[in-house]
């Protein structure tokens, strides 16, 4: 069993199509199948409520992260193995990053794509060198990599902007991969730098 943590990133909608519900309840189950500790942004709404619940549903330890003025708004998830509450988003995503081992995006909105970037822009400063996966839940992740090589071809980021992530297809591969994980003592980025 692994004892890793991973932090996943999604929408607080539940989508347009049955499809990302589905996956995020699957990742959940999944997850804690497996024993990969979950941490997700604390909300009882859209799939990161669905990733947390079915997590919580399979035995699996999830922690939430949540700013203080956000508890109401994203209906804090009851029964958490564990609550973060900060004084700020940035001080949750802060909190966010340093517990992961790894992150998981699934598809989600502006919140997500903020979410997302910070990550990889802090991976291309070198900041830390954690795995970032993308879900191509009805090819949402594909369309963030179609983003990222526009703004590759306007010569705004180099074409090695597009090894920060890695897009799989499926909740499944996500999983296969996670399970083959394992994360190196110095992974962990010295976050007094960020
Ligand atoms: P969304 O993808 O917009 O549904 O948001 C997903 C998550 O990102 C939620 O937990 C939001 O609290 C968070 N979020 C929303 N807006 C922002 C933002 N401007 N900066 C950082 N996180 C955000």
């Amino acid at each position: 069993m692994s004892h890793i943590s991973v932090t996943v990133f999604c929408g607080s909608s539940v989508g347009a199509a049955p499809a990302y519900m589905q996956s995020a309840r699957d990742l959940g189950a999944g997850l804690a199948a497996r024993g990969i500790k979950l941490v997700f942004g604390g909300g009882n709404v859209g799939l990161m409520g669905a990733v947390a619940g079915a997590a919580l549903g399979a035995g699996g330890h999830v922690t939430g992260i949540i700013p203080d003025f956000l508890r109401a708004r994203e209906v804090e998830f009851p029964g958490l193995s564990e609550l973060i509450v900060t004084d700020s988003m940035h001080t949750r995503k802060r909190r966010m990053f340093a517990r992961a081992d790894a992150f998981v995006v699934l598809p989600g909105g502006l919140g997500t794509l903020d979410e997302l970037m910070e990550i990889l822009t802090w991976k291309q400063l070198e900041r830390h060198d954690k795995p970032i996966v993308l879900i191509d839940i009805l090819g949402w992740a594909a369309r963030v990599g179609e983003l990222l090589d526009a703004i590759i071809a306007c010569g705004f980021a180099k074409a090695s902007a597009r090894d920060l992530f890695e897009i799989l297809p499926d909740v499944a591969t996500v999983l296969t991969r996670l399970e083959a994980y394992a994360p190196s003592s110095v992974a962990a980025a010295a976050i007094d730098t960020l």
